[in-house]
């Protein structure tokens, strides 16, 4: 069997869902179980409303609802029989008419709890994944609505619940798979869970690669099929360097590397369930489904290219810190360190000698003030309008004299600061923001104009 796991935006309207119905229908044979986000902005629009109702912005809390309830019901109509619709019809009136009187109440008590706040959300995966089990059953799929509640089971950690494998393991194999047998397809909304007494909970924002996830790895998938409205992953971003090309296979390391640099695809983090257990997860496009995406996989295969992507990250802050008083005396770096975590602030590259440090950060307010108290242990310069640009590849620690090729590529583009990650699959430095462009044109034309065509489309 496979998980196939819809985004919000395959899912956004009554073309998108049909097209998702479509793509299903040509994987009947694979057994498909399919994990469902909210429709587009929903999620974003109900936590809104949640917000408002928490102020005390009762019309505004409505005036949401309202939306909602008119986009879920003209998304139904379009996608249904008039018999369908006139159950399911009734079926979001009743759903919205509760969701308007919990709003209510929490003006009412003039205060959003996490745990209000969670119910408030869990409508747009709720409803969703009804409206998408009744378009498939239009469409002639046998598609059966999964409640996530009875099968995402999680702790209490309102908004940021965590998953009980092994319960929703269980539940899974009981609940899901002989559904499957029977020749049903599981429908059920992604995000959304339960605590094991039934309160609703939510595991984070784009949490159904997540859920999908579970659900594959509880059900020992044969794959799992991340669809979104991108052809997968691409070696740099396109709008700077238009020869980018389609990554055809990553790692997950490299995967999770390339994540911080909002390479916003999906988070690797999410697909751990998955590929701990070997599951290969495939990225596709809704828009495209003809096009093969990109598979993310436990271990890359061996491959000739040294690199699998170049990315950036803008808005970087260098702040150097010299002591030459510090020769010799340890501790240096660890009052250094608490000062960036007194200001509850992460640091991202570090490159040290034996007096002096420089490390990035995002750039944020709080950094004059981080100064200000580093200037009490040393000297303190910090530059903003930097960017971090990194390599990856899990190809690196195979390859002789490769800071060398990275560097005579860059050419006269001058670099603040250097450090080959421990991870040894990655080359970060540093550089002014505004060679960002002309930067990654010159890696890409220099590592990814003779590629290996099994990893590189
Ligand atoms: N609808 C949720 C969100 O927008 C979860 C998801 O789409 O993955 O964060
Ligand atoms: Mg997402």
């Amino acid at each position: 069997m496979i998980v196939m796991k819809f985004g919000g935006t395959s899912v956004m309207d009554a073309a998108a869902i049909d097209r998702t119905a479509q793509i299903v229908r040509g994987r009947l044979s694979r057994r498909p179980a399919v994990v469902v986000s909210a429709m587009s902005k929903v999620t974003d629009a109900l936590l809104a409303a949640g917000k408002a109702a928490g102020e005390g912005k009762r019309e505004q809390a409505l005036e949401l609802a309202r939306g909602l309830r008119e986009r879920h019901h003209k998304t139904a109509k379009e996608l249904v029989t008039p018999e369908q619709y006139a159950v399911l019809g009734a079926e979001l009136d009743r759903e919205f008419d509760m969701l308007d009187e919990l709003l209510k109440g929490i003006v009412a008590v003039g205060e959003l709890s996490p745990r209000s706040s969670d119910y408030v959300v869990s409508y747009g995966e709720r409803l969703n994944s009804r409206v998408v089990t009744e378009a498939y059953k239009a469409r002639g799929i046998p598609a059966i609505l999964v409640d996530a509640r009875t099968v995402m089971i999680t702790d209490a950690q309102h908004g940021r619940a965590i998953p009980l494998d092994d319960e929703i393991e269980h539940r899974a194999k009981n609940l899901v798979r002989p559904l499957l047998e029977d020749g049903k397809v599981p429908v059920m909304g992604g995000f959304i869970g339960a605590t094991h007494d039934g309160v609703q909970t939510t595991i984070g924002r784009g949490g159904s690669d997540f859920s999908a996830a579970l659900m594959g790895s509880g059900l020992d998938a044969e794959a799992i099929e991340i669809w979104t409205d991108v052809d997968g992953m691409m070696t740099t971003d396109p709008r700077i360097c238009p020869e980018a090309r389609r990554i055809r296979v990553i790692s997950f390391e490299e995967a999770a590397e390339l994540a911080y640099f909002g390479a916003k695809v999906l988070h690797p983090a999410t697909v751990l369930p998955a590929v701990q257990k070997n599951i290969p997860v495939l990225v596709l496009n809704s828009l495209n489904p003809s096009n093969e995406g990109t598979l993310i996989v436990a271990r890359a295969p061996r491959s000739k290219s040294t690199f699998k992507a170049i990315a950036a990250k803008k808005r970087i802050t260098i702040v150097d810190v010299v002591a030459a008083r510090m020769l010799g005396a340890h501790g240096f770096l660890k009052a250094i360190f608490d000062v960036f975590d007194k200001h509850h602030c992460s640091i991202d590259v570090v490159s040290t000698s034996e007096v002096s440090v420089s490390l990035t950060v995002d750039s944020n307010e709080a950094i004059p003030a981080i100064a200000a108290d580093l200037e009490k242990i040393a000297d303190v310069k910090y530059a903003g309008r930097n960017a971090i640009v990194c390599l990856v590849g899990e190809n690196i620690r195979e390859t002789p004299q490769i800071a060398a090729r990275v560097f005579t590529a860059l050419g006269e583009i001058n670099v603040r600061m250097i450090s080959q990650g421990a991870s040894e699959i990655n080359i970060t430095f540093v550089i002014d923001e505004d060679d960002v462009p002309e930067a990654i044109r010159r890696l890409h034309r220099a590592f990814f104009t003779e590629v290996d065509p099994e990893v590189f489309d």
